[in-house]
């Protein structure tokens, strides 16, 4: 026997694990939860999610406040105060924390500070400290992968270090135009860099509908923003004066740079773990595989979050949390909906559920699509919107909607009727019928309906 046991052990405090500590404490359970980091809430609170969040929001203001000008309404140039918007930033991450700590003691979970590695099916050392557990949660989520071959450089960043904010560079490489590269670029084009994108792929957000990134992609070069799509990055020369990117490709170049962040995607961290000593295999992308019950090859230990793979979001650790916790404490309950929803805070806001265009086409089945261009919304454009598109794609026999991409503003917060809708088998004429307030931009997605159906009047 050990001096520690556990009842239900959490292993990492991100939104995954502290929702399956929390949910289990609630259903009676006596929990520990464990973490190296000396604040609760994991990559999403400290440096992801909630930074970035904070960060795009000044972002937005700094840039309506631009745009306001064709209005007649000028501001002149924004005087930016790195330490005050810093502080504000540290300040709402502090304020989230330590609320997830009160609500951690509320409910008397225990939480230690460690990084835990298995010893054992039943067992784990943390810091030098051995506990024995009848049930764990592993919830270590993922880390920055980095471009091999370049040199350690602190003018190299990854997306923590980006959201520091140590200082606003006057050029900027981002080498990966995924999420995360599409949502810095936003934020330090607003305060003030001239950044360039470079992206594998020939699109960026490679996995979301190409007719709507391609609105963002305009979007983002009338900020001011270079988009290298088809371009990869060779190597990475550093000296005195900056850093030296060369790329080949369809944007094959030498590019000059302050500073480079680097966002080529993020890997799982269970290859930390000695999960093989607890009977677990780990990929090797460094993931967990799960069922549905979010149960690992052992009955008695879970894996939920990054640490199972794609999608990274901080909403689908939260479920597959919730999950864990109902299932090792004898509810019935699974993970079983593939309706994740994916967003990108950039400016305008690019959102997706279901499958795109591309997805229907390649799944062989019958499809088609319906969409709402915003230039044709009133709210929008009263609003100073720009371009921005609703679309859906729907089954042309039963009409039911099965994947929705919306760009424009607020487009995450609107992509919530579409998941409610499709969660619950809507059609298109359950969506078109259903009564949206004028003038707003929900109505672009009743419109979409309807012009599916060949009711819309306002095209
Ligand atoms: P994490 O949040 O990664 O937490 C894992 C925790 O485990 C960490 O605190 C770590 O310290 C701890 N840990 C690691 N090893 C051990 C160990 N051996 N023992 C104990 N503890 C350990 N997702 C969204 O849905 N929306 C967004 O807007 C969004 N923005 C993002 C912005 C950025 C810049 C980044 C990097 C990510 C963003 N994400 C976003 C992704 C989101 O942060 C992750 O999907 C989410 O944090 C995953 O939660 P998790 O609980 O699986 O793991
Ligand atoms: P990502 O996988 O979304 O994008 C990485 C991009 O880098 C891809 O487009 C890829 O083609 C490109 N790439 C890879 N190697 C390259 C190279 N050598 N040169 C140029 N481009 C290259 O990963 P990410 O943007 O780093 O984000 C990581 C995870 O974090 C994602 O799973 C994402 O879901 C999550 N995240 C989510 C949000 C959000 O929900 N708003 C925000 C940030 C991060």
């Amino acid at each position: 026997m050990t001096d520690h046991h556990a009842d239900f052990i959490v292993l990492g405090a991100g939104p995954g694990g502290y929702a399956a500590a929390f949910r289990a404490a609630d259903l009676g359970r006596k929990v520990v939860l464990v973490d190296p980091r000396t604040s609760l809430g994991g990559v999403c609170l400290n440096e992801g999610c909630i930074p970035s969040k904070a960060l795009l929001h000044a972002a937005s203001l700094i840039r309506e406040a631009r745009e306001i000008a064709d209005w007649g309404i000028a501001f002149g140039d924004p005087k930016i105060d790195l330490g005050a918007l810093r502080a504000k930033k540290n300040g709402i991450v502090g304020q989230l924390t330590g609320g997830l700590r009160q609500l951690a003691r509320k409910r008397k979970v225990q939480i230690v500070q460690g990084t835990a590695r298995f010893t054992a099916a039943n067992g784990l050392n943390i810091d030098g400290r051995d506990w024995t557990f009848d049930q764990a949660v592993i919830a270590v989520g993922s880390s920055p992968i980095r471009l091999t071959g370049w040199p350690e450089d602190d003018r190299i960043w990854d997306s923590a270090a980006a959201l520091e904010l140590r200082q606003i560079p006057a050029r900027l490489a981002i080498v990966g135009g995924g999420v995360i590269g599409l949502e810095m670029a936003t934020i330090y084009s607003a305060l003030g860099s001239k950044v360039t994108i470079i992206e594998l792929s020939g699109q960026i957000a490679p996995g979301a509908d190409a007719e709507a990134v391609g609105v963002l992609h305009a979007a983002l070069e009338r900020q001011g923003v270079e988009i290298r799509t088809g371009t990869g990055v060779d190597g990475l020369t550093a000296t005195s004066v900056g850093l030296m990117l060369s790329c080949s490709g369809e944007a094959a170049a030498k590019i000059d740079v302050d500073v480079v962040i680097q966002s080529v995607g993020r890997r799982a961290n269970g290859a930390q773990l000695d999960a093989d000593k607890a009977g677990i295999e780990v990929n090797a992308r460094g993931e967990i595989a799960v069922d549905a019950r979010c149960r690992t090859a052992q009955r008695h230990i879970f894996a939920i979050g990054d640490v199972t793979g794609a999608p990274m979001l901080a909403h689908r650790a939260t479920h597959q949390g919730k999950v864990a916790a109902e299932v090792a404490s004898g509810h019935a309950a699974a993970m079983e909906t593939t309706l994740i929803p994916s967003v990108a805070y950039t400016s305008p806001e690019l959102a997706w559920v279901g499958i795109n265009a591309a997805q229907a086409k390649e799944s062989g089945s019958a499809y088609k699509t319906t969409s709402f261009p915003w230039s044709a919304s009133g709210r929008n454009l009263a609003s100073g919107g720009a371009d921005g598109l609703t679309k859906l794609v729907y089954c042309p026999n039963d009409h039911r909607v099965l994947g929705a991409t919306i760009i424009g503003a607020g487009a995450g917060e609107l992509l919530a009727e579409m998941v409610l809708a499709m969660e619950m088998g809507a059609t298109l004429q359950d969506v078109a019928l259903s009564i949206h307030a004028h003038p707003t931009l929900s109505e672009t997605t009743a419109f979409a309906a309807e012009r599916a159906l060949g009711t819309l009047t306002d095209l």
